[in-house]
């Protein structure tokens, strides 16, 4: 972006003229502020009118990829449509301006919200107690597992410090495993892409405190010997932990509680509709069994006999808080206005187009790509472009040059069992013809690889940055509109 048509401060230049107080205010403004709070020097903001500010926002937000300008196959994101009325109804101002610290008498509304959204969370996940505090994924796994190590700890076992996780698992999972401090002991998995059950076996003992399972696991794959895993894990006297975030898969079909697992969580923000992307706020809730319920963070949600709602923090096995208040209340709102507007067949249907979309999509472009895992696959798939790397064009290059298309990439380089992982997550909320579409440019990108490697390895040309040293951009972030902050 060039300095002249970003930098367009002038001074003097306003958007609005605040008139005069008509009173002094009774005691001056300054005094009131706390001598360190008040500030010596001018700030140095922007200086424009209100058309150029606007201009500008509108500029950078056209400039933004998102769902509702284009398709964005973000394997393992879930970056589905978000419909709108779920937005409206989260903006009711008697919803968006409750303070969390106002006294449950005069909540009571929004208390009877998260208590009847957790009443269909515990029904579609198959537990029986629940918390919605956690603010992300990630959140939810450590909030879970810290449950994991308090149910050990009140029962004295010291032994158990080691946590499985599969290779086929998300990210998040041993990075957790590893915040709590747990040793973690990855196992394999086999020539279906699941978990081999004789890793299993020769991991488990006495010292073993929990599997963590994503599933369907990153290859979008169900893990068939579920029930065979949650076996053997129980009889070895460890705990579950089932990494439910796309739940979008299995709604309706299937519960993790049913297939014997202790403890999960959910991600409101990907499979609930609510918005997510550019870090929050999201809704990674936690859903659990009697064994672990004791040790949900406080407060938990309550019911009086006279159906008064309250919090209760008289708990003395939790494990504490885990954020400031009870959540992200916005996105509980979203939710149950999603899983309201769909219902139960509704939601049911949204895991059945999903898995069925993937599936149509893996069929039509396993010609053309290397499809490692060539079985049926849940709401996601992954494929490789080691085919197209033999002629010199990376799996990074393809993702570029997909943005050529108005098309978000899928997820590259993830699951790391697969070499350049394609990690494709179309969605139920795509019409056939859009599905089509993405299909023929993945073939296109597929040819050109092959026929004009050069081409693709320049893209993107049509964005209006190309290419990024990510690394470099993660670790020294600047977001400062002006060259002279550095
Ligand atoms: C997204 C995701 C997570 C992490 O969720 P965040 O909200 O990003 O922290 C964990 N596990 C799986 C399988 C996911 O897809």
């Amino acid at each position: 972006m060039s300095k002249l048509i970003f930098e367009k401060s002038k001074p003097g230049r306003i958007c609005a003229n605040v008139p005069q107080a008509e009173n002094e205010p009774s005691k001056p403004i300054l005094d009131l502020i706390p001598e360190n709070y008040i500030r010596r020097e001018k700030l140095n903001l922007p200086e424009v009118s209100e058309l150029e500010l606007i201009r500008h926002f509108s500029e950078l937000a056209s400039k933004n990829f998102s769902i509702d300008k284009g398709f964005y196959p973000l394997g393992s994101c879930t970056m589905k449509y978000n419909p709108k009325i779920n937005e409206l109804v989260s903006r009711f101002e008697r919803l968006s301006n409750l303070h969390p610290l106002q006294p449950e008498d005069q909540v009571q509304g929004a208390l009877e919200i998260m208590f009847i959204l957790s009443e269909y969370l515990k029904e579609i996940s198959g537990f029986k107690a629940i918390t919605l505090q956690p603010a992300a994924g990630a959140h939810g796994e450590l909030t879970g597992l810290l449950m994991i190590k308090k149910y050990f700890e009140k029962k004295g076992d010291k032994k158990r410090t080691k946590v499985l996780v599969p290779d086929t698992a998300h990210g998040t999972n041993p990075a957790t495993a590893s915040m709590c401090n747990f040793t973690v002991v990855e196992l394999k998995s086999n020539n279906k892409g699941q978990v081999d059950l004789d890793s299993l076996k020769s991991n488990l003992d006495e010292t073993t405190a929990a599997i963590m399972l994503t599933n369907p696991n990153t290859l979008g794959i169900f893990e068939e010997d579920i029930l065979t895993i949650t076996k053997l894990v129980h009889q070895a006297g460890a705990l579950q932990y089932y990494d439910g975030a796309n739940l979008n898969a299995i709604m309706g079909i299937a519960r993790p509680g049913d297939m014997g697992f202790d403890v999960c969580h959910l991600n409101l923000h990907k499979t609930f509709s609510t918005p997510h992307g550019g870090g929050g706020p999201g809704a990674g809730v936690v859903c659990c069994n009697e064994k672990l319920e004791p040790c949900l963070p406080i407060p938990i949600l309550s019911k009086s006999k006279d159906g008064v709602f309250y919090w209760d923090y008289d708990r003395k096995d939790s494990i504490g808080k885990v954020k400031g208040y009870y959540g992200n209340f916005g996105m509980f709102v979203r939710a149950l206005a999603y899983i309201w507007a769909n219902g139960k067949e509704g939601l049911n249907q949204v895991s059945k187009d999903a898995v069925l979309n993937a599936n149509y999509m893996k069929e039509n472009l396993k010609k053309d790509y290397d499809l490692p895992y060539d079985i049926d696959c849940m709401h996601e798939f992954v494929l490789s472009g080691k085919r197209q790397k033999k002629h010199g064009v990376s799996t990074l290059a393809i993702a570029k040059r997909l943005l050529d298309f108005g098309v978000h990439s899928p997820t590259v380089y993830f699951p790391l069992v697969v070499q350049e992982a394609i990690m494709i997550e179309p969605t139920e909320t795509e019409s056939k013809e859009e599905l089509d579409r993405f299909i023929e440019i993945m073939k296109q990108v597929a040819a050109e690889a092959i026929s004009n490697p050069e081409l693709v390895n320049g893209a993107p040309y049509n964005t209006p940055v190309g290419r990024v040293d990510e690394a470099h951009a993660a670790r020294s972030l600047n977001l400062c509109w002006a060259s002279s902050c550095k």
